[in-house]
């Protein structure tokens, strides 16, 4: 399977990469990947915010750079005796609150520049909610689905392993993202400890409880989404989940537990979708069902009781809420216009363009961003690192009470800042975030 690895990323332009810090997406954005055009989009968002601030130019040539950059190329025995090789990234955007965190994803459309791009929200998300930490992402590029439990394990260990001189519970800790879970997590923790001679449950979040993971992270960000979105609904709408119709596209760890705790607090979800097609009821959807027809089918395509609909035409839907959770890039110039939901509540990471978010701000559509309502994953993370280095557990209900605290002081203070800057939710998150980061790297100077 050597065409898991990628043809442009070649150990040569490795290095011709990793030597221009300050890069600079092709100038070609119409010939690039959706997963590559996510860095055009972080840098958009960062440079708007940068004008906004009058951030000079040597801080913003540096936060507009990830600080490192691995990437490794690595072999898998696989089941029938042959050897394929893989390509993987961990990137760290930007370490100057304190250690890097994010996600690894496992697709097979991961690239050097989407890694970038998810490690830089990471930093802005991390800075948000006032985590001390920086932004970091990882992947590696592989349809896990294509491969049996073994080759899943062998490749997550030999990567884990190819990392390990990067990651570290102070120096960067993973977490699960598109493709990853938490029995992978377990894996890479796991091959660490290995190596190290003992157990070190800080150096990953995402892990299963019984062996130091935290009550509630497996539910976290789709749980967040739903205290956000609730909160924003009331706020601005002076209505409850109470018979909210929900469209949510992506039906993975983030999309199904988001359709879950809205539907718990009274909202119908009518549409869910994954990559290969969506179903739609007008009445709800029966979560219950199509959690056993998921268990057996792997998919939500050929649900009973629901009519077909693409992922273009859920998108589209006229329902209350539309939740993307899936990859970025989804909402876009050539769609937006055809949106008709009020609110938009961002799960995915990086799920609506710039030029999309112009015309939907244009049309008066609410966008939650990313970065404030997908947040409760990593900040049960950061709680879940926090217990790890303290062998002290919380129980369920403090780990939810100290999420819900979190996620709305946050979104207190980034409806403040709509008000003070007279702009969008999105616009607000990001200077906040961003100022913080300026602060902090002003604070520390430049070594040496
Ligand atoms: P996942 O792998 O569990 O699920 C992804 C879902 O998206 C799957 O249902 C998949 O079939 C679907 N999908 C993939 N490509 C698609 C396409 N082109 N069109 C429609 N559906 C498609 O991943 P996840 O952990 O749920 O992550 C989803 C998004 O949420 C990502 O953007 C991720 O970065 C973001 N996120 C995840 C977490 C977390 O805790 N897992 C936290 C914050 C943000």
């Amino acid at each position: 399977m050597a065409k898991n690895r990628s043809q442009s990323e070649s150990p040569t332009d490795t290095l011709t990469t990793s030597s221009q810090p300050n890069h600079s997406p092709a100038d070609n954005v119409s010939a690039m990947s959706a997963a590559d055009k996510a860095l055009v989009m972080a840098l958009q968002q960062f440079n708007a915010v940068a004008d906004t601030i009058g951030l000079d130019d040597d801080t913003r040539r540096q936060l507009a750079s990830c600080q490192r950059e691995l990437i490794v190329h690595f072999p898998v025995r696989m089941d029938n005796g042959r050897l394929d090789l893989f390509t993987g990234f961990r990137v760290h955007h930007n370490t100057v609150k304190g250690p890097s965190k994010g996600g690894i994803r496992y697709h097979p459309a991961v690239t050097l520049d989407e890694c970038r791009a998810l490690a830089m929200w990471m930093t802005w998300k991390c800075s948000l909610m006032n985590l001390p930490y920086g932004g970091a992402k990882g992947g590696v590029i592989v349809d896990p689905k294509q491969l049996s439990l073994h080759e899943l394990e062998r490749l997550t260990r030999r990567y884990a392993t190819e990392i390990s001189p990067f990651i570290g519970p102070e120096r960067d800790i993973p977490a699960p993202d598109v493709g990853t879970n938490a029995q992978i997590m377990a894996w890479m923790m796991d091959t660490y400890s290995m190596h190290k001679g003992y157990s070190i449950p800080a150096i990953i979040t995402g892990k299963p409880v019984s062996i130091g993971g935290t009550a509630g992270r497996e539910y976290a960000t789709g749980l967040g989404v739903t205290y956000i979105t609730r909160a924003v609904l009331k706020q601005r709408f002076g209505r409850s989940l109470d018979d909210i119709a929900v469209a949510i596209q992506g039906f993975g760890n983030v999309g199904s537990w988001t359709a879950r705790t809205m539907h718990e607090r009274g909202a119908r979800v009518v549409a869910v979708s994954d990559v290969q097609g969506g179903i739609y009821n007008r009445r709800g959807l029966d979560l219950r069902q199509l959690g056993h027809h998921m268990d057996e089918h792997k998919t939500v395509v050929g649900f009973p009781g629901a009519d077909p609909l693409t992922n273009q035409e859920l998108l589209q839907l006229d329902v209350d809420v539309l939740v993307p959770a899936a990859l970025e890039g989804q909402i876009h110039a050539e769609n937006a216009a055809g949106i008709r939901a009020p609110i938009i509540a961002e799960g995915a990471n990086g799920p609506t363009t710039p030029e999309a978010d112009a015309i939907l701000n244009d049309m008066g559509v609410t966008v939650i961003p990313d970065i404030l309502c997908n947040a409760g994953g990593v900040v049960v993370s950061y709680f879940e690192w926090v217990q790890g280095l303290q062998s002290f557990f919380w129980d369920e209900s403090e780990v939810r009470r100290s999420m819900e605290k979190t996620l709305l002081d946050n979104l207190d203070a980034v409806v403040g800042a709509t008000v003070r800057y007279k702009c969008g939710l999105r616009t607000a998150a990001y200077t906040i975030a961003i100022s913080r980061i300026v602060d902090a790297t002003r604070l520390r100077g430049i070594y040496p």
